[in-house]
């Protein structure tokens, strides 16, 4: 099995590189919006709970969503390939709670994978973009302007008033005094590699994907 956890700060690629790498390698791509949304499809009495937090505009607390991690790795461990999580940990509680749930259930270690990219290259991507006014699609600035149409739907093209560069330094600095712990956690304990993010998306897939070859 080839297990893999993804990390990486907004606008960093980290989604478009997990579906890429995901599909390249016939790994189980676990992300934690994908996990909640399917709690909650599955109405359970745990579905049922994510939902109304969700509902009331909550963050899930790090037990619950530990409980759901737990699961759904149990699940996609069993015979596949291997599997890809993105979007966690995102906390250094995360982070540990993984290690224990892996050793735990007996899964093969994964090799951790950071995709580094410059803050001033991320405020660069990020200030600016246009988001579509109907279902938040995200539209990279260079490829549209204000007005145009959504290539994804019907919607229209606005830059969101908190996508200027101040706010996205700010979000920057949240995400990374939150997660700096968790890797660090997950570097006592599994090899972490960095690649490096800049460039075009497909040369970022071909370092990784040389990273996860190597390891195995
Ligand atoms: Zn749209």
């Amino acid at each position: 099995m080839r297990n893999v956890v993804l990390m990486g700060p907004p606008g960093s690629g980290k989604g478009t590189q997990a579906s890429r790498l995901s599909e390249s390698f016939g790994l189980e791509h676990v992300s934690t919006g994908e996990i909640l949304r399917a709690a909650v499809r599955g109405h359970s009495e745990l579905g049922l709970k994510v939902e109304s937090i969700l509902a009331a505009g909550e963050l899930v607390p790090d037990d619950l969503m530990m409980v759901l991690i737990r699961e759904t790795l149990a699940t996609v461990s069993v015979g596949g390939a291997g599997w890809l999580l993105d979007g966690f940990p995102r906390t250094k509680p995360q982070a540990e709670g993984l290690v224990e749930v892996l050793e735990d259930l007996g899964i093969e270690a994964p090799t951790v994978v950071e995709i580094v990219v410059p803050d001033e290259e991320i405020v660069e991507r990020l200030s600016g973009r246009l988001t579509c006014d109907k279902a938040s699609h995200v539209t990279a600035k260079g490829d549209a302007k204000e007005g145009d149409p959504c290539p994804e739907c019907d919607g229209a093209l606005y830059i969101r008033a908190d996508d200027t560069p101040e706010t996205v330094r700010n979000r920057l600095n949240v995400f990374r005094a939150k997660t700096e712990p968790a890797k660090a956690e997950l570097a006592r304990n599994w090899p972490v590699v960095q690649v490096n993010g800049l460039g075009r998306p497909a040369d970022v897939t071909q370092r990784i994907a040389g990273v996860l070859e190597a390891e195995h």
